[in-house]
């Protein structure tokens, strides 16, 4: 437990091997499930440093198992792949070479650095009691790619003790570190409301239910949800992001679409805001005589820390960063399917600064000019690579067990 520092140099003598990877990662960038290039690189390396390899886990997911020399933990390693649907405008040299696709989260990053902590803990498979298994995910910025891993079998055989993930953050400057216990990132779900009333003539509105007068009461009345229904203590948000109604200038229209998305820290707070936009819905169409349905689907679950893995995590980061380095997290009404794990699995997931050096701030992440410090890299690796060794040290294996 002691050299953690060690795993630091390491991991900065790998600093230009980390940034090939992530600048070619970033030339090609892929969506959801269509990382294919992206999980043949990573299975290459793995599979070149005698890890046992499976690809195609939830479509285009990779697993690594690194086996240590003596019985232990499991500890598991999760790293993002995609890239979002952004034209980047970064103007880099290794800019995107996909029109209309680009790595604007970074996780061209989180892959790099996955790849370094391999490289690094396979260096000391001797010293390792215990396995550690690498999980390559697609399709986190759907909320989908988590899920799919877990379907095909992502957890088992060998089942984690324990799950650590990172996010690179743009508006963080590098060598700093966030860590949270309990929750951190929301719930996200998306729905879809539609409002149906009874289309007519224009001039003639009493001999119809208009839509669109119903719908933009039930806009304003779900407001009230979050405002009025709920403790102000308790951290939610409804945003209705698309409204569409067909009809012409001159006619009543019969129905709207409206879609939108959901977010909340806590599973029974999503429940009760859920019940009360039934409620608005149901009260508001009623009153005008019209229906309306009300769907969720895309969910992701609050993503919450477990303590024990949470304090380890901020010793070894501090150890490595420095003890003023690590700071505490704040809520963020954003969604990381990383959650999926983290309710099945005690674990943490952290922040990490990338920002690039000499901006007072970087560009938000899913932006077309974001970039991240390739600095950040080794920073990253050795932090996952040290905790990992953590709980798999010989001596301490058995008493380090979660
Ligand atoms: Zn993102
Ligand atoms: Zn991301």
């Amino acid at each position: 437990m002691s050299d953690f520092p060690a795993f630091l140099s390491r991991a900065r003598a790998l600093q230009a091997q980390l940034t090939a990877w992530r600048r070619d990662l970033h030339q090609h960038p892929e969506l959801a499930f269509e990382e294919r290039r992206t999980a043949g690189i990573v299975a290459a390396h793995l599979a070149g440093l005698g890890l046992e390899v499976r690809t195609g886990v939830g479509r285009t997911g990779v697993v690594g198992v690194l086996e240590g020399v003596a019985d232990g933990p499991t500890v598991m390693l999760r790293f993002d792949m995609d890239a979002l649907p952004v034209h980047e405008e970064t103007g880099l040299p290794f800019a995107s070479k996909a029109p209309g696709r680009m790595h604007a989260c970074g996780h061209d990053g989180h892959t790099a650095i996955g790849l370094g902590v391999a490289t690094l803990l396979a260096e000391r498979q001797q010293e390792l009691a215990g396995r550690v298994k690498f999980v390559f995910q697609p399709a986190e910025e759907v909320g989908a790619g988590a899920q799919a891993m877990i379907a095909d079998g992502a957890l088992a055989d060998p089942r984690p003790d324990v799950a650590f993930g990172l996010h690179l953050w743009s508006q963080l400057p590098v060598g700093k570190a966030v860590v949270r216990s309990g929750p951190q990132w929301a719930s996200a779900d998306r729905f879809d409301i539609e409002i149906v009333g009874r289309g007519t003539h224009g001039a003639l509105p009493h001999t119809g239910v208009d839509a669109v007068v119903v719908a933009a009461y039930a806009i304003v009345q779900l407001q009230s949800v979050i405002s009025r229904s709920l403790d102000p203590l308790q951290p939610a948000v409804v945003t209705i992001g698309t409204l569409h109604t067909g009809g012409a200038f001159n006619v009543v229209a019969e129905r709207v679409q409206m879609s939108g998305t959901l977010r909340a820290f806590d599973e029974a707070v999503r429940a009760e805001v859920i019940r009360h936009m039934h409620t608005v819905l149901q009260g508001v169409t009623a009153a005008h005589g019209a229906g309306y349905t009300l769907r969720f689907s895309e969910h992701v679950p609050p993503l919450a820390n477990h303590p024990e893995p949470t304090e380890r995590l901020r010793r070894v980061a501090a150890a490595i960063l420095g003890e003023d380095a690590v700071g505490e997290g704040t809520l963020i009404l954003a969604a990381e399917d990383m959650a999926e794990f983290l309710k099945r699995v005690p674990g943490c997931y952290f922040v990490l600064g990338a920002q690039p050096a000499g901006l007072e701030r970087g560009e938000p992440h899913h932006s077309p000019r974001f970039n991240i410090d390739e600095a950040a890299l080794p920073l990253g690796a050795a932090i996952l690579a040290a905790i990992a060794a953590s709980y798999l040290s010989h001596e301490d294996g058995h008493k380090a067990q979660p």
